[in-house]
């Protein structure tokens, strides 16, 4: 990007709504007529600003600064099979968040950060290692999409909120974020997924909203016991409840829930535990559908993933159980595809750049 970063907070570029854009193609007298362009431009077309020819190269130059895009790119990086790109951008405050593009033949999916850090403190998680920072807001979020976007041909269909963060602690931001996408966009709900790690109100909140948005919930455990060692929040609101809160939102939305299951070599990979699962997954609607992704290691984690001869003994154990499952690969390794991998390798050269201090934790997070 050849704009200059902004340096004070107003109407971002993807922040604005169309009244937005209006009053600022009012302010400085355009007629009425520019305002479906440059709606229709930014949003349907999903150009970039500086690409919009129905505008005038003048208006367009003025309209960057009278736009300022939210997030700066501090680093970019392609997969060594051309499929997966990661950013780490940088928000006009500072804070650092990563986003992930993912094409396939058939999609193209973009991995969004709803938190810079996230409070939840999962074990096994980079982000949760690092800890939280702040909120989001709407145009941060999906300018994400939209960068994204600009720099693939194929047209983003999904959006998963897998990245940094628990959306369901930004429940607000992340439920007008999610009509933006809908309305301006174009993406269809139901391939928008919302993963939380079970903040329950916000799962009800999410629930009552009009969209029928996937939801995926992040388990990890089949009991309290364990799952409390892994997901602190389990204390507060304990696998049961997270489980009537995932049966009551695909009985409300008729859609069926995914769960995501970080294996874990020895930790949660029993088959003991598979038939726990299955058992506690049984009777929701449309059916459940559990995800198993390999453990990406992280450094102040000492877990490792299992190898896969015991995830697929674990997947049949599931599916015995009458449970759909889906083995995830890790994708786009080679570039720390793994959300809030990026960023603690960027803080960490920083880090072991400035005398005197220690090497940081490595982290990792799965890309979806
Ligand atoms: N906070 C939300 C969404 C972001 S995390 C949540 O927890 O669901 C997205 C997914 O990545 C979650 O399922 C999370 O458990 C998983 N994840 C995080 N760290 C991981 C790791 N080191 N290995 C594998 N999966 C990980
Ligand atoms: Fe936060 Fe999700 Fe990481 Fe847990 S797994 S610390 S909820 S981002």
């Amino acid at each position: 990007m050849s704009e200059t970063p902004p340096t004070h907070p107003r109407t971002t570029r993807y922040g604005a709504r169309r009244a937005d854009l209006e009053a600022a193609l009012s302010a400085i007298g355009e007629p009425g007529y520019r305002v479906a362009q440059l709606y229709d431009g930014l949003w349907k077309q999903r150009a970039p600003l500086d690409e919009l020819t129905t505008l005038p190269k003048a208006l367009r130059a003025t309209l960057t600064n009278a736009l300022p895009l939210a997030l700066t790119e501090v680093t970019a990086q392609t997969s060594a099979d051309g499929e997966t790109k990661k950013w780490l951008w940088r928000a006009v405050d500072g804070v650092q968040v990563e986003t992930v593009l993912m094409n396939s033949a058939d999609r193209a999916t973009v991995c969004v950060s709803s938190q810079a850090g996230c409070a939840m403190g999962c074990t096994f998680c980079a982000t949760g290692q690092a800890g939280f920072e702040r909120h989001l807001d709407v145009g941060e979020i999906v300018e994400q999409v939209v960068r994204a976007q600009h720099a693939t041909e194929q047209r983003v269909s999904h959006v998963v909120f897998m990245g940094m963060g628990e959306p369901l602690a930004n429940v607000d931001t992340v439920c007008t974020a999610l009509e933006r996408l809908n309305d301006d966009l174009g993406i269809s709900a139901r391939h928008l997924t919302v993963s939380t790690v079970g903040v329950v109100p916000g799962m009800y909140r999410l629930a009552q909203h009009p969209l029928p948005v996937t939801l995926a919930v992040s388990l990890h455990a089949p009991d309290d016991t364990l799952r409390e060692t892994l997901v602190p929040l389990n204390r507060r609101y304990p696998i049961a409840e997270v489980i009537d809160a995932a049966r009551q939102y695909a009985a409300i939305k008729g859609r069926r829930v995914t769960f995501e299951y970080a294996c874990i070599a020895g930790v949660n990979d029993s088959p003991h535990q598979a038939d726990l699962l299955g058992h506690r997954l049984k009777g929701l609607r449309g059916g459940a559908h559990v995800n198993l992704i390999p453990l990406n290691p992280t450094g102040a984690f000492a877990g490792e993933p299992p190898d896969r001869e015991r995830i697929n003994r674990f997947a049949a154990n599931l599916a015995a159980a009458g449970v759909q499952v889906t083995v995830r690969r890790n994708r786009g390794v080679d570039i720390d595809a793994a959300c809030g991998q990026l960023r603690a390798r960027e803080a960490r050269s920083r880090r072991e750049s400035t005398p005197g201090r220690g090497s940081a934790a490595r982290s990792a997070r799965m890309a979806p």
